[in-house]
């Protein structure tokens, strides 16, 4: 006897077609506005992979710029690619 195969029931996914990257943008909407457009911008496959590490590290650390900048974690694979990393004066 065959058994009806049965399809999952989806909810429409919304803007990015991931229930994940909803639950997520809900998050930085509510929490950090001012980083949807970032958000919205590496969901949407539009970001740069600096931009795409940019986003990476400020879930990671707390969405603190400076907490990035003193970032420890030297064994992590990006350590080296982390933004608001200060700049080295230039000696004249
Ligand atoms: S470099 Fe630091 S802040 Fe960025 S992902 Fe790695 S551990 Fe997190």
């Amino acid at each position: 006897m065959n058994t009806p195969i049965k399809t999952l029931q989806t909810e429409p996914v919304g803007e990015f077609g991931d229930h994940r990257r909803e639950r997520r943008f809900k998050q930085v909407t509510e929490h950090y506005p001012s980083r949807m457009g970032l958000f919205r911008k590496v969901y949407h496959g539009q970001a740069s992979p600096r931009q795409c590490i940019k986003a990476f590290c400020l879930e990671c650390n707390g969405w603190e710029e400076a907490a990035i900048r003193d970032c420890t974690a030297t064994a992590c694979p990006i350590w080296g690619l982390r933004p608001y990393q200060a700049q080295e004066k230039e000696e004249v």
